[in-house]
């Protein structure tokens, strides 16, 4: 058998209703009229219950078989109008490939044996040129080695009969519907899945959607094939259209795609918008700046572009977690929005950051009363589960065509404005200028090195030393920041704890600050210096971190240094933001065991009821009014009224910056007892300070030369 390796066995059944292809694998079928037979024919002249088929193997233990037909059922009825085979009536029949049954002599079915060769497509019962092909071929087949096939064992082992047989019933079993028309409007078949998918059609015929202008549609289709989409209530169809001119058949292939659409649907919705706001995201927003500017370029409109982000929104994501911080992103986008106007476009543009985008603006001042309105409704708190919050924005404009004219120079300029704002104060707005890129180019270069700072090993600390004025004893060492550039060299620490504040990293900063200092402090200690305090310096910012008495406690314990050794140094500025918080934190480290210190005295607020509030023990007088000393040596009240404040409190006081012996005289003249600055000793590396240290137990020789101290 070369032609035919496995075949399977089908009836081709034309009755009134249609022609079909069923296909036999089953041991018996009953065949008739009625409805509960395996295999109905629709014809009057049809029994009930007319014919049955039989599976009759070959031989007792091979795969080969075949059918035979009889007359009526299995319990000996038999059909009214008898079995026309091939010509001749009969009441059993073992069936050959081509054999051809009539039903009451009216109702055709024809039997076939068909190579499993043919793709699958082609089995469909509607296209009877094909069939008919496969048929023909199978003929040729049959009669070079049918005969020889059937009765070669050794290769029906090979057949796999039960396969291809559940192939050749494709269109009947197939779950996706199956129409066909003719040029006539006439429904010529529908398969299973066609009638239940679309129950009207029968009745609506060419008004159902799915046949709807099918037939006009003939006159406009290119070629024979047309492709369209069928919106059928909430589901939406694919079907292929088949116009066979010659048979004056239309054949319809029909697909449910209502999932894919909708899942397309969702990709589509997911590409342009962010799922936590469902705002436009990044990628919409481009779109739409794109199509602005060229109608703008077009009809000389102005645009504006703002870039806007919450100020402090990296505290609270580290602080109260990320499905708090993105419950303000909500909230906040929903105020956002409700402050545009239709026609505008409010985007996320990821993390805390947000644009928008004013197509039409007549002037500057619309979009300063939109920034004053958005500055104004986050005035209200947030309510966020139990918690009340203030959120704050800034944020950076740019102007079409005034400040870029294109997208991506627009976006990049309304970004180092917002830099700008942020700089200035936070919860404000600012235009770009000109004179803000290089700006913001220098610190965005400086940002991005920064983050990789700590990595590389750039930052060290310095140390200063206080020291007591009538003995010369080292009282204290203030542990100041350096972080060294490879490119840029020193960058000043003002300027890099700023610029760590915009970003997340003052916190791990912070720590590597506290964290050195102490362990470096120990180590004094154990190499048999007499114990010192050491002094930290914290930001508002690094003040403001609420865990951070819970971070000083674990870096005392990691480093073992014991809590008394350690001083925080703070400004003003941290306790005017919420003092309620400072006096909490200042509660907690002073029962840790840890000294507080207040830096810069006499700039900003120098409030007395701090000094009487808080539980300061060391107060240090800014550099500014011992410098003053210089230029007007008499000058002394400020600074006198200072020390006197100081001392009454029961506070050490420090006076920063002395640089001269003259300045030194006058405050041991006005009982300022100790003092920090470069007449004694400059901040200094960590060899140095050791040194230094090595010559503390010694008694200052002052003299107008020299900053020496000489041994004891
Ligand atoms: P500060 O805490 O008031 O520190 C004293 C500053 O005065 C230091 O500047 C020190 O080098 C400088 N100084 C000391 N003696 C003299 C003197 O005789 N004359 C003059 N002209 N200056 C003197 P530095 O190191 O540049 O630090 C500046 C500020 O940066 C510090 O002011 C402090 O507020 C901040 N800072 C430094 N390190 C840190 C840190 O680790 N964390 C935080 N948060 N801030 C730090
Ligand atoms: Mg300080
Ligand atoms: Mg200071």
């Amino acid at each position: 058998m070369n032609h035919l390796s496995s075949f399977r066995h089908i009836l081709v059944i034309e009755d009134q209703k249609a022609r079909r292809i069923v296909a036999l694998e089953e041991a018996t079928y009953s065949i008739g009229r009625e409805s509960s037979n395996s295999i109905v024919i629709y014809e009057s002249v049809v029994s009930r219950r007319h014919a049955t088929f039989l599976r009759i193997r070959k031989s007792p233990h091979g795969n080969e078989y075949f059918y035979r037909i009889v007359d009526g059922d299995l319990e000996g009825n038999k059909s009214t109008n008898g079995l026309i085979i091939n010509g001749l009536t009969c009441e059993s029949h073992d069936l050959r490939h081509g054999d051809v049954v009539l039903f009451g002599g009216r109702a055709k079915t024809s039997y076939y044996i068909i190579p499993s060769t043919v793709e699958i497509a082609l089995f469909n019962p509607i296209d009877s040129s094909l069939l008919e092909e496969v048929i023909e071929q199978s003929n040729i087949a049959h009669n070079n080695s049918y005969s020889t096939l059937v009765s070669d064992k050794n290769d029906q082992d090979n057949l796999e009969k039960q396969d291809l047989v559940r192939l050749a019933s494709f269109p009947e079993l197939s779950p996706n519907p199956i129409i066909e028309i003719n040029y006539h409007g006439e429904i010529t078949y529908t398969n299973p899945a066609a009638n239940i998918k679309f129950e009207s059609l029968r009745e609506e015929v060419l008004k159902h959607p799915i046949l709807k202008s099918l037939i006009d549609q003939s006159k406009n289709t290119e070629g024979n094939l047309l492709l369209r989409e069928v919106q059928i209530g909430d589901n939406v169809f694919e079907q292929y259209v088949h116009y066979l001119s010659d048979s004056q058949l239309i054949r319809s292939y029909i697909f449910d795609i209502t999932e894919r659409k909708q899942s397309e649907q969702k990709l589509k919705y997911q590409a342009f918008h962010d799922l936590l706001t469902s705002l436009p995201n990044r990628a919409w927003f481009n779109k739409q700046l794109s199509i602005s500017l060229e109608q703008a370029k077009r009809n000389k409109g102005v645009i504006a572009v703002i870039f806007l982000d919450l100020d402090g929104f990296k505290n609270i994501n580290d602080s109260l977690g990320h499905s708090y911080g993105d419950q303000v992103l909500q909230q906040f986008a929903k105020r956002l929005v409700n402050c545009v106007r239709a026609g505008d476009t409010v985007a996320r543009w990821g993390g805390d950051e947000f644009t928008i985008l004013l197509p039409q603006v007549r002037d500057e001042d619309d979009t300063i009363k939109l920034a004053q309105r958005i500055i104004e409704v986050l005035k209200k708190p947030f309510h966020i589960k139990e918690h009340q919050l203030y959120i704050k924005t800034s944020l950076g404009i740019a102007i079409y065509p005034r400040d870029g004219d294109n997208e991506e120079s627009l976006l990049k300029n309304a970004d180092a404005a917002l830099y700008r704002a942020k700089e200035k104060g936070r919860n404000r707005y600012q235009f770009y200028s000109s004179t803000i890129t290089s700006k913001a180019l220098l610190l965005l270069k400086l940002e991005n090195s920064l983050y990789q700072a700590i990595e590389k090993n750039e930052f060290s600390l310095h140390y200063q030393p206080q020291v007591k004025l009538t003995t010369g004893e080292i009282t204290g060492v203030e542990a100041l920041l350096r972080w060294y550039h490879p490119d840029m060299g020193q960058v000043a620490p003002a300027k890099l704890i700023a610029l760590a504040e915009q970003t997340d990293l003052i916190v791990p900063i912070s720590q590597w600050v506290l964290k050195t200092a102490c362990s470096q402090n120990l180590a004094w200690q154990q190499a048999g210096f007499k114990p010192l305090p050491i002094t930290v310096n914290f930001s508002p910012r690094q003040f403001q971190q609420p865990n951070l008495v819970t971070m000083i406690e674990q870096t005392l314990a990691e480093t073992g240094l014991p809590p008394y050794y350690l001083e925080v140094e703070i400004t003003e500025t941290s306790i005017i933001h919420d003092e309620k918080f400072a006096a909490q934190v200042f509660k907690d480290l002073r029962s840790l065991g840890v000294s507080i210190s207040l830096d810069d005295f006499g700039t900003g607020y120098s409030s007395l009821s701090h000094l009487q509030k808080f539980p300061f023990q060391t107060l240090k007088i800014d550099q500014s009014f011992v410098q003053a000393l210089q230029v007007n040596p008499e000058d002394t009240a400020i600074l006198s009224a200072m020390i006197m404040l100081g001392r009454s409190f029961n506070l050490r006081v420090v006076a920063e910056g002395v640089e001269t012996l003259q300045q030194l005289e006058i405050l041991e003249k006005l009982h300022c007892e100790e003092v920090q600055g470069y007449w004694f000793s400059r901040p200094l590396k960590t060899e140095d300070a050791t040194q230094l240290l090595l010559q503390h137990c010694i008694k200052r020789d002052i003299t107008e030369n020299s900053s020496e101290f000489t041994y004891k």
